[in-house]
């Protein structure tokens, strides 16, 4: 009964670590408020299901707004009185260090609580938590960094440019990654910030045992709350005036309300949505390499990664060979329960997401766009959605200029190399592209011309916590990760001071 020195439990029929299934079985998921796991004061709770089954496989408590006056109250508490924002340097470094080891520890149980109620494949799942540990490893050598500047303004005065934490984060998360949201967090932290986190209300679980865990590594109480809750508590986040800066994270329909409802007390939001990101296959590219790099970028985790590269723009000449390719990486794709090892594509979040899904396979079938791949989907309740080709697509239809947020290719054929540009930014959103040439001018001139965040050449959906990431146009703005990140959780103050 055990596997890497744990002991294992059981979940909704799964075999999973027994510290997963533990931590399900102590009954209502709590918020995390002022370092307490905490019912929501209305007593209000809400059901987690799995989404490979459809079966409940826990509670959490469900917050309002008074829950999360109760969590900014905590955060300002801890900020003004600076347990950790006063705290040396050195010393939050040694703690972040000790999240992260932590986490890594921890990853079995997490990957676990990730593949539970995000469905996300429990082969993947501990990479979701593995980001967090990149993140926090990376920010974790920043507090020892983070300099201000004397810029020189004659004899008569000394100024101090200051660079300061700037007070309570507000971070809002969607269900697609959900262990992964140190990405946001580490460089709150790094700054000496404190932080109210909302996760995503389909997928609670590692958010509060992650904040467990944070506590255990010596981030004081109050320095990072969870409220867990739908909207109701978003939007009180976003409008409370406790918080002093945001981090969003989800749809653009919410982004956009939530950009207007964040001017109303001028704060400034981090703002990542959602993508239709162009992978270009150019007629020189090695098929070999872009195929099935092309294809994965879709199929990965069942398309629900905002980076998706949910439109493959490929020249005519390869067309077909690109499309006999793609076809041959997918047919055998199994799709499946999330802790299934022999499985390529998990379940879709929720049947509502299925369906949405599913009627978008049908506008693009009446749209007149070729199916070159249907898979086989399960007989049974989770939320299961088989891959779909769809070639012959232009840009007219709906499938090539909504996201779907699901395991949906559509292949877009062009002639010229500016076709492919003026196609890939025909778009309203401006997350990634990929490029696939062996033509180092090519890529050159893509990577100038292509109005997104990211250009991934010859590869695809590649980050690392260094390396800064955000979108443009509907996409949102400001950059999380890398030292980008840290200016928008940070504040110039200038200190003039005249010299006798
Ligand atoms: P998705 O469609 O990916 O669920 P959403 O944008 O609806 O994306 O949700 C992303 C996050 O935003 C979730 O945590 C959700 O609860 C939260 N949210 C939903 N509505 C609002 C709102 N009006 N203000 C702030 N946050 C919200």
């Amino acid at each position: 009964m055990t596997e890497n020195g744990h002991t294992r439990g059981v979940v909704d029929g799964t075999d999973v670590d027994a510290r997963a299934a533990a931590f399900l079985a102590e009954g209502t998921i709590p918020h995390v408020i002022d370092g307490e796991g905490r019912r929501s004061l209305a007593g209000a709770e809400r059901q987690i299901m799995n989404p490979s089954t459809g079966e409940q496989i826990g509670v959490v408590a469900s917050g309002d707004a008074d829950d999360l006056d109760h969590a900014v109250r905590s955060a300002r508490t801890s900020f003004e009185d600076g347990r950790w924002r006063l705290l040396a340097p050195r010393e939050k470094e040694s703690r972040l260090h000790r999240l992260a080891d932590l986490l890594e520890e921890h990853r079995d149980v997490t990957g676990d609580l990730d593949a539970l109620d995000a469905g996300i494949l429990r082969k993947y799942a501990s990479f979701v938590t593995q980001a967090s540990i990149n993140a926090l490893r990376y920010y974790a050598g920043w507090p020892t960094k983070i300099a201000g500047q004397l810029p020189p303004v004659g004899p008569e005065y000394l100024v101090q440019e200051r660079v300061e934490p700037i007070g309570v984060m507000g971070v809002i998360k969607p269900w697609n990654g959900p262990a992964a949201f140190f990405n946001q967090v580490a460089p709150a932290l790094a700054a000496g910030n404190s932080v109210v986190l909302k996760p995503a209300e389909h997928t609670p679980l590692t958010a509060t045992y992650m904040a467990l865990l944070a506590l255990e590594a010596g981030i004081p109480p109050g320095v990072l709350n969870v409220v867990h809750g739908d909207g109701v508590v978003g939007s009180a986040l976003v409008a409370h005036p406790g918080v002093n800066r945001l981090s969003f994270t989800g749809s653009v329909g919410t982004g956009r309300a939530l950009a207007a409802a964040a001017a109303q007390t001028f704060k400034k939001a981090n703002i990542e949505l959602g993508g239709k990101s162009p992978v270009i296959v150019f007629d020189d590219a090695d098929l070999d390499l872009a195929a099935p790099a092309a294809t994965r970028s879709v199929w990965n985790n069942s398309g629900q990664v905002c980076t998706a590269g949910s439109r493959t723009l490929v020249h005519r000449d390869i067309y077909d060979d690109f499309l006999e390719r793609a076809v041959a990486a997918s047919t055998d794709l199994t799709v499946g329960h999330a802790f299934d090892d022999g499985v390529d594509l998990g379940p879709l979040i929720s049947p509502q997401q299925r369906d949405r899904v599913r009627d978008y396979v049908d506008v693009g079938r009446a749209e007149g766009a070729t199916v070159k791949l249907v898979g086989d989907v399960p007989d049974s309740a989770g939320n299961f959605q088989a891959p779909v080709i769809f070639a012959d697509v232009d840009m007219s239809m709906r499938v090539a200029r909504e996201e779907i947020f699901g395991p949906v290719m559509s292949v877009i054929p062009f002639d010229t190399e500016e076709e492919a540009y003026r196609i890939a930014n025909d778009t309203e959103f401006g997350l990634a592209a990929g490029v696939f040439t062996r033509d180092i001018a090519r890529a050159d001139r893509a990577s100038d011309v292509l109005d997104v965040g990211t250009v991934w050449i010859n590869c695809y959906q590649v980050v690392d916590a260094a390396v800064s990431f955000g979108g443009s146009k509907y996409s949102g703005y400001g950059r999380s990760l890398g030292s980008p990140a840290l200016e928008e959780y940070t504040r110039r103050k200038s200190v003039w001071s005249r010299r006798y």
